[in-house]
């Protein structure tokens, strides 16, 4: 049973811009829910929605069975973490934390248990007296946190939370929401545009694209069988060979590409076998050799154009007669051989029929 929903619901600002386009998705008690797509897309707009800051021009919001419609945010079950935390300055950690009980009249003694319970749960204990300004943006962000849930909501809003802080932090807190979300037992709703984000934190994701969400899924399957080009492309990286299929046999396809290269394919449970079609397939699941392996269904050789050592893995262009670039990834699970490929040798790519 959903536990929030969001029926046919559109936002226009104007008449020129639709944030939200008729949209329609269901998120589950407990879920770590995360919205993700490009800048401008719709996503905090939805959000702000669900957090009672903006109404839908037309159709609905329903959390827990009930239409929101009407009620205002400080009503609903519902607590947002803005962006930019919006902290007030002059304030300490611990009266920032407050300050939300303070104004629905808890009593005192109830306030300074419940801030000094927050600030224990997102371990700032040492920094209650503290003023924002005296803080590293690490520890802004878990003030930030502390003060969304303190007033205990059902559903907490988090809109781009790890922004400001840099990659390792980033990375750091990502697992620190995870964990916190789970001791808490609440529905996390996240907004990102960064989709290794979306595919660390989310039990779903639902990808979203001018004011639509075009899939809904969890990382795994979002990666493995977008539903479209759009998805496909947006997370993470794909090579898509656009061209006819000029077989089909059962579950089994031959597509030729724009050079006239011919592939064997397996027809994926997502795949539109007629006409035209794409073949995308990720740079892991390709091979990179020298030779063309003796057994390779499919295989294309071309130049290496590009190669980047990351460490765990090595990123390939290869350049194809045509100019087309194949981005192949290879994870160096040993120590690299003396006969690695070099800039400008000459090399094959090659895939299993199931790859794409
Ligand atoms: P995202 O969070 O995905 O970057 P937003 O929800 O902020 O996207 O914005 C979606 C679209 O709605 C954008 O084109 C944006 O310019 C527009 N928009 C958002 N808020 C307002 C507003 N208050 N007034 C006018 N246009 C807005
Ligand atoms: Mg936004």
């Amino acid at each position: 049973k959903p536990f929030i929903r969001f029926e046919n619901v559109t936002k226009s600002f104007g008449s020129q811009t639709t944030a939200v386009d008729d949209l329609t998705l269901s998120i589950y008690e407990r879920e770590f829910f995360v919205l993700l797509g490009p800048s401008g897309c719709g996503k905090t707009t939805l959000l702000r929605m669900l957090g009672g800051f903006e109404q839908p021009t037309s159709g609905r919001v329903l959390l827990d069975g009930q239409d929101l419609s009407g009620v205002p945010p400080y009503r609903r079950p519902v607590n947002m973490m803005f962006q930019s935390y919006a902290l007030f300055p002059h304030m300490s950690v611990e009266k920032n934390i407050a300050f939300g009980l303070k104004q629905e009249g808890m009593p005192k003694a109830q306030i300074g248990e419940r801030v000094q319970r927050m600030l224990k749960l997102v371990k700032l204990e040492k920094y209650a007296s503290r003023k924002p300004h005296q803080l590293s943006g690490g520890q802004r962000q878990r003030v930030a946190l502390a003060r969304a849930l303190a007033k205990r909501p059902k559903v907490l809003l988090l809109d781009e939370p790890l922004g400001a802080l840099d990659k390792k932090l980033r990375e750091e807190t990502q697992f620190e929401l995870m964990d916190l979300q789970q001791e808490l037992g609440l529905t996390f709703v996240i907004v990102t545009h960064d989709q290794d984000e979306a595919m660390t934190m989310a039990d779903r994701i639902a990808v979203m694209d001018a004011g639509k969400v075009l899939q809904v899924a969890t990382p795994a399957e979002i990666y493995e069988a977008p539903n479209s080009r759009f998805v496909a492309e947006f997370i993470g990286n794909i090579n898509i060979f656009d061209g006819q299929i000029v077989e089909k046999t059962g579950s089994a396809a031959r597509i030729r590409d724009k050079s006239g290269t011919e592939f064997q394919i397996a027809l994926g449970s997502n795949a539109q076998a007629d006409g035209s079609a794409g073949l995308a397939v990720r740079p892991e699941k390709l091979q990179i050799t020298r030779e063309r392996p003796a057994d390779a269904v499919n295989a294309i050789d071309g130049e290496v154009w590009d190669i980047a050592y990351m460490g765990d893995l090595t990123l390939y262009n290869l350049k194809l007669d045509d100019g087309r670039i194949i981005k192949i990834s290879t994870i160096n699970s040993r120590r690299r051989v003396e006969d690695a490929l070099t800039w400008h040798d000459r090399a094959w790519v090659s895939f299993a029929p199931d790859a794409g």
